[in-house]
């Protein structure tokens, strides 16, 4: 039988951040420290969103992350779609969005307070460099504990056709809101949210052709940023967009088929991709800490506890990264849909993830559900 007595974690983004401070816990005589590339207080992104019932798993698990990080949450009740015809109110649909990295900076407070050493501006470079029983790969899409050993994990790694860049906004938006434009290149979404009192994530996204035909791959952030401010300027209300590593990319879609080799363990993104449009890459990653760490603490033997994580934690993630990937192809066609009446194309939208049923979406969203039923009996 082996036992623990220390772990390695690379990566000091949400899913390494907790899963350390859920060691410190659960596993209080395990020697535990977080590596980070980045210095401290620096991150990509802006705000990140989760749905409104999202974070009562992090109240259940360790009520003082819970109870730290919800006064720093905006939240909202509805969410709203601009179309070119007319705008859709989706009553009931309600989210919560945080700053990225004012989370990440919350973690990391509170994985100090229970004296967790973080080493920020730290790249790894080889897993020579960490000596530990256990490593534990929270180290994003492009994790050098996934790529050092890929025969054992057997990543399947493609990508979306759409293209995104993560703006941000210095006006707030009174809901989460997806507003789509048709422009004379081409239809573009933007997907935007408060995530505090005056700034917001602002994500444009659009189809292959669209983005060949504005040429932003040849264009600079800031030159990206300008015209997208020009393109969006009425819900921008003339104000600029903000970058922050705000390259286009195209979105991943990853999935491991094993999560464990040897004494090397993935979570997060380092193992599977939830695109944004279903707001749940985030949970997911802090999900598969608590599966990790509980595991840990319930089998003496580390082989026993991995593979306990190996058997329960992916089937269940599996469930929302397939929703997740229905909902990204529904925007790689986004475009085809623009011709529907505001109602189909709102009800359309609901149900791109294959989650949703005509029951569930009377109950969530009774006004739109009526006023859809109102829109179909008149057609028919
Ligand atoms: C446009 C966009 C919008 C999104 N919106 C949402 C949203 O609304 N809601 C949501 O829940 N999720 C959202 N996500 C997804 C979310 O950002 C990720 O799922 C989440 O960050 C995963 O956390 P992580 O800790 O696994 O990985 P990351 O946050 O990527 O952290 C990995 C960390 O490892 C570090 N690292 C990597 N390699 C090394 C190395 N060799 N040495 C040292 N350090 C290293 C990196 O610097 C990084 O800090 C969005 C993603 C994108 C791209």
């Amino acid at each position: 039988m082996s036992k623990l007595s220390s772990i390695e974690i690379l990566g000091g983004g949400p899913a390494g951040l907790y899963t350390a401070i859920l060691i410190r816990k659960l596993l209080p005589n395990v020697r535990v420290r977080v590596t980070e590339q980045n210095p401290e207080g620096a991150t990509f992104g802006f705000g990140v969103v989760f749905s409104d019932q999202a974070l009562e798993f992090l109240r259940a698990e360790d009520p003082e992350t819970h109870d730290l990080i919800t006064p720093h949450m905006e939240r909202w009740r509805n969410m709203t779609l601009n179309l070119p015809d007319g705008t859709v109110t989706l009553d009931g649909v309600g989210f919560t969005a945080i700053g990225r990295l004012e989370l990440i900076e919350i973690l990391k407070n509170r994985a100090r307070a229970l004296d967790v050493p973080i080493r920020f501006n730290t790249q790894i470079h080889s897993l020579d460099e960490l000596d530990a029983d256990l490593v534990i790969g929270a180290d994003g899409l492009n994790s050098l504990v996934r790529q050092s050993m890929e025969a054992t994990f057997k990543p399947k790694l493609e990508y979306f056709d759409n293209h995104f860049a993560w703006f941000g906004a210095e006006i707030p938006f009174d809901t989460l809101t997806q507003t789509f434009i048709e422009t004379d290149k081409g239809p573009l979404n933007a997907h935007h949210y408060r995530f505090a009192p005056d700034r917001s994530t602002f994500i444009v996204e659009c189809e292959d052709a669209t983005f060949n035909a504005f040429g932003f791959a040849n264009m600079d952030e800031d030159q990206s940023a300008e015209l997208c401010s020009d393109l969006f300027k009425d819900v921008l209300k003339g104000t600029n967009l903000i970058t922050n590593k705000s390259m286009w990319r195209q979105f991943p879609r990853l999935w491991c088929e094993n999560w464990v080799a040897g004494r090397h363990v993935l979570l997060g993104d380092a193992v599977h991709t939830a695109h944004f449009s279903i707001g749940s890459g985030t949970r997911l990653a802090l999900e598969d800490a608590i599966a990790l760490v509980h595991a840990l603490a319930a089998e003496k033997d580390v082989d026993a506890a991995l593979a306990k994580y190996q058997k329960e934690r992916p089937p269940i993630a599996r469930k929302i990264v397939d929703a997740a990937n229905t909902s990204a192809d529904w925007y790689d066609t986004f475009g085809e849909k623009l011709g529907l009446a505001p109602l189909d194309f709102a009800h359309d939208y609901l149900m791109r993830s294959g989650r949703m049923t005509e029951e569930r979406l009377q109950k969530i969203a009774p006004e739109f559900a009526a006023q859809y039923q109102k829109s179909r009996a008149v057609v028919g």
